[in-house]
């Protein structure tokens, strides 16, 4: 595996690349797990090259105390890495990144994106979120982007990132990659204390009950009482909500038909949980 410190190097090498060789490109923070390792065999399948990259960045958080505490497992993931036989690891500190410091960098019109759900809760996080997607892809230039489903918005803002941008990438959007008990793989899972980490799965538990109790109508009570069993349980809740799959409006009365996708967000202590199911797959 080759390793890429330097943006100006990545856009030398990957420009000499063969003409008709197709790169894939599994952008990640670190501390990897099975569900990122997912996504790089889904492009070593599907592609003849596999660029991942680890950058912890900073313009996405909007919580100092959430990106201080980012786990970081650098040597654990060089090795997952190689053996997984990706092909090249980008890794740049954060000049090589920003070289002009974060203080002005351009912003994007993310329509409501911006305003619901994560957008809402995380004010000024989809915005670093295409600070550095969008400098990853150019300094990478795929033919796919590989992403997880699990950060649902996510997909659906670098989806518009890329419409907006006119980005020659595909974008592939993968399955959620879960724990025997159900909770969803993340990097921020290692922070749960026993006790936390014994109640998580619950927050796909109340998923899974939505979605069993799933019937055209009002939501509203089948919401509450989601949302009452993860306070319940001893989550603080963010947010539980219903929204179309198409562009995560909230959907308040579903007409039966419609595709719908539930999406939460919940504190066990000061780690922050998200997950989603999709209601009518
Ligand atoms: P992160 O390192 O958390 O920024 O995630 C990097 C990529 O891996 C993103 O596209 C995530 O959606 C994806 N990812 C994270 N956790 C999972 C999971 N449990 N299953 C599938 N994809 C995941």
């Amino acid at each position: 595996m080759i390793i890429i410190r330097e943006a100006e190097r990545s856009r030398r090498f990957l420009g000499e690349k063969a003409t008709g060789t197709s790169f894939g490109f599994v952008p990640t923070m670190g501390a990897l797990h099975a569900g990122h390792l997912a996504l790089l065999q889904r492009s070593k399948r599907e592609t003849d090259k596999t660029i991942c990259s680890i950058f912890v960045n900073p313009t996405q958080f909007n919580d100092p105390a959430d990106f201080s505490k980012y786990p970081i497992t650098l040597e654990d993931d060089i090795r997952m890495l190689e053996m997984a036989g990706v092909d090249i690891l980008f890794l740049p500190d954060v000049h090589e990144m920003y070289p002009e410091g974060t203080a002005s960098l351009e912003t994007y019109d993310l329509g409501r994106m911006d305003r619901l759900l994560e957008g809402r809760q995380r004010p000024g996080h989809f915005q670093g979120v295409c600070q550095v997607v969008h400098r990853l892809l150019s300094f990478t230039t795929p033919d796919v982007l590989f992403m997880g489903r699990k950060d649902f918005q996510q997909c659906m803002v670098v989806r518009r990132l890329i419409h907006l941008k006119s980005i020659p990438v595909r974008l592939e959007i993968c399955y959620t990659v879960r724990e025997a008990d159900g909770l969803a793989m993340s990097s921020r899972n290692m922070r749960l204390s026993p006790e936390d980490r014994s109640t998580a799965p619950i927050l796909y538990d109340v998923l899974n009950r939505l979605k069993r109790g799933l019937d055209a109508g009002p939501l509203e009570s089948l919401l509450r009482a989601g949302r009452e069993a993860l306070a319940a349980a001893g989550f603080r809740v963010d947010y539980l909500e219903i929204c179309r799959t198409t562009d995560l409006e909230p959907v308040t009365e579903w007409d039966g038909h419609t595709p719908i996708t539930a999406l939460a967000a919940a504190f066990l202590g000061e780690v922050r949980l998200i997950d989603n199911i999709d209601l009518t797959a």
